[in-house]
């Protein structure tokens, strides 16, 4: 038997996207063994070239909807395509990403006796009518929209990790992931913080949806990747699983609309590029900000990066990358 102090053999699923990729340079720093699994529909090789060739990393093309037959102590499901552009390109997959997906990873964990983690996501709030919005908010989501896919998908793997943990006392931990940023984000996936930096870096207008009064709340990729190490490293119960599985708020609970969002990148990046207005996506969410109260009583966890910190280093990034794209 293995001892949870000693190093791991992890499994990270969307291992080759933004967060994905942040979380296996954590794992790799502190000794683990990573298999990253991946098919690259969003993610990309150059997120983890770095990597390829360590002793400690391993590369596994595969789609998660198909079962995955490998031995691992603890997987990290965090495959699905995260930008309403990705996965509103192929809602089907999206939603098999996410359903047939946790039953088979669950399916895996459940074989090998391992603790399991799953990326779940904001949008499970839908169009919150609670602010902020704490975990024992039940959300507000439409189930038959465009953004459905993805919400759904991620309510009903929600509902797979619980069952899991209360049918076969399956050692899972939930934690639902607002708004992240950083480097090796998809330059056109859409977001808002990457479409921003490229928009305000070419001197192209920055598109503001509907009136850009809309808010969000921004948490930088490292402080969030903490706040996932933490919460997998929590031991659980003699004999058993984790007291409270989760799910968890991770997020930075700093809101600003995204009007003020672009003002502060024209100003860090000295753009000139002028503010445009176009219409607001269907089912677009007026408001978000995490309630952390939680994570911060069991993970003694907060964010610790501030806006314009994260936003400068981001910008770095983005500028490096259209610099070698000429
Ligand atoms: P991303 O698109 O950069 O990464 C997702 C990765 O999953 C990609 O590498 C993609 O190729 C891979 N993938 C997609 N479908 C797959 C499949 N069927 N089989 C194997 N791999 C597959 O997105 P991200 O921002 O890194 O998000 C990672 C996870 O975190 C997602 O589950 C997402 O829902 C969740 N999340 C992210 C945010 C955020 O702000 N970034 C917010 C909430 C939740
Ligand atoms: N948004 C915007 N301009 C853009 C991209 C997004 O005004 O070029 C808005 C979008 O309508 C939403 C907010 O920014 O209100 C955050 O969008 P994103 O897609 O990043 O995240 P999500 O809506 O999933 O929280």
């Amino acid at each position: 038997m293995r001892n949870y102090n000693e190093s791991k053999r992890v499994l990270v699923t969307g291992g080759a996207g933004f967060l994905g990729s942040h979380l296996i340079d954590r794992l790799i720093e502190r000794g683990d063994e990573v298999v990253c699994v991946d098919n690259l529909f969003t993610g990309s090789k150059a997120n983890i070239s770095h990597l390829i060739g360590h002793s400690q990393f391993e590369f596994l093309r595969h789609d998660i909807t198909f079962p995955l037959y490998i031995e691992v102590d603890e997987i990290f499901n965090l495959a699905c395509p995260a930008s309403p552009i990705h996965y509103q390109h192929d809602p089907v997959q999206t939603t098999k990403t996410s359903v047939h997906g946790a039953i088979n990873m669950l399916g895996l964990a459940k074989r090998l006796g391992s603790r399991i983690f799953q990326a779940s996501t904001s949008e499970v709030y839908g169009d919150p009518s609670v602010h902020p919005q704490p975990e024992s908010y039940w959300g507000n989501v439409n189930p038959i929209g465009p953004r459905s896919c993805y919400d759904e998908g991620k309510r009903c793997a929600e509902t797979l990790f619980f069952d899991y943990h209360r049918q076969y006392q399956l050692d899972v931990r939930v934690c639902r992931i607002f708004n992240t940023y950083g480097p090796r984000m998809h330059p056109n996936d859409g977001r808002v913080v990457s479409n921003f930096i490229v928009q305000a870096l070419k001197g192209d207008d920055i598109t503001l949806y509907g009136d850009g009064l809309q808010t969000r709340s921004f948490c930088y990729v490292d402080d969030l990747v903490e706040g996932f190490l933490r919460f997998m490293s929590l031991e659980a119960e003699v004999d058993g699983p984790l007291a409270y599985p989760g799910p968890i708020n991770l997020g930075n609970p700093h809101e600003f609309t995204m009007r003020q969002l672009a003002e502060q990148i024209i100003d860090l990046t000295g753009s000139k590029s002028e503010m445009i207005f176009q219409p607001l996506p269907a089912d677009d969410p007026k408001q978000r900000q995490p309630d952390i109260t939680l994570a911060m009583n069991l993970l003694n966890w907060q964010p610790t990066v501030q806006l314009r910190q994260g936003l400068e280093k981001t910008i770095a990034y983005f500028d490096t990358k259209l610099r070698v794209a000429g």
